[in-house]
């Protein structure tokens, strides 16, 4: 280990060691009994787990009965260990938590447009895992994503869209870029989907931040990629890694 590499692992020992207590002090912490599971209790397998149960029970009209009473609100004011976080579209008719069946203090959110990261996403999710020891992260694409298509509007047709709208859409170009390679007759803007969805996991999967890195290395966090269909509400998910 290099000393820049030493310096990095003790910043991040004292930081997490600084969390570990603002945390205790901060809201309920559970001793699982398996050491890979995050401060709520659950290992990561086991949120994934819940997920899944948690949508084929909303795709099947049957959706669990989400706690969002007084009671839940109460026990959470003192504190959150969400299962895990989400990064996903804007879209209005893809809200995690109606998706997933969780109720308050369960999913810890990301929502932008297209579902990419810029740095205050990142922190938001560095902050998730570190200060309340979440143990997954999903990063979610749906069918039919409108900022998709128009970053495939771009690459295709050269479109132009003013304002913020053209910079948001740049993270998602090299996502069309390498699914129009990759698939060169399939459906360009759900093959992008997935593509941008698979980039965004590996970029949280090899090079996010040294504290992903270490956690996903140490079976403490798992970073799983998926997709929602619009029409059956079902999540697919498609790149989930190492079991
Ligand atoms: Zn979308």
């Amino acid at each position: 280990m290099n000393a820049t590499l030493a310096n990095l692992s003790r910043r991040s020992l004292v930081r997490w060691t600084l969390a570990g207590s603002i945390s205790a002090l901060a809201g309920p912490a559970f001793a699982g009994a398996d050491p890979h599971a995050g401060r709520g209790g659950l290992t990561p397998d086991q949120a994934l787990e819940r997920l899944r149960q948690g949508n084929q029970a909303f795709a099947s009209d049957h959706p669990l009965p989400a706690s969002q009473g007084s009671e839940r609100r109460h026990q959470l004011a003192a504190g959150q260990t969400p299962m895990a976080v989400l990064v996903s579209c804007s879209d209005s008719r893809v809200p995690p938590e109606i998706v997933f069946g969780r109720g308050l203090g369960e999913l810890f959110t990301i929502r932008v447009a297209g579902n990419t990261i810029d740095t205050t996403a990142l922190g938001s999710i560095e902050y998730a895992v570190e200060h309340l020891g979440v143990p997954l992260v999903v990063v979610m694409g749906h069918e039919r994503c409108g900022a998709v298509s128009a970053a495939a509007e771009v690459v295709e047709r050269n479109a132009h869209f003013p304002g913020a709208v053209g910079a948001m859409l740049q993270p998602i170009i090299p996502a069309v870029l390498a699914a129009r390679a990759a698939h060169p007759e399939g459906d360009v803007v759900d093959q992008s989907v997935r593509e941008n969805v698979r980039q965004v996991v590996q970029h949280l999967r090899e090079t996010a931040s040294p504290a992903l890195l270490e956690r996903q290395a140490s079976g403490a966090l798992r970073v799983v990629g998926a997709r929602y269909d619009l029409d059956d509400g079902v999540v697919d998910f498609f790149d989930i890694g190492e079991a």
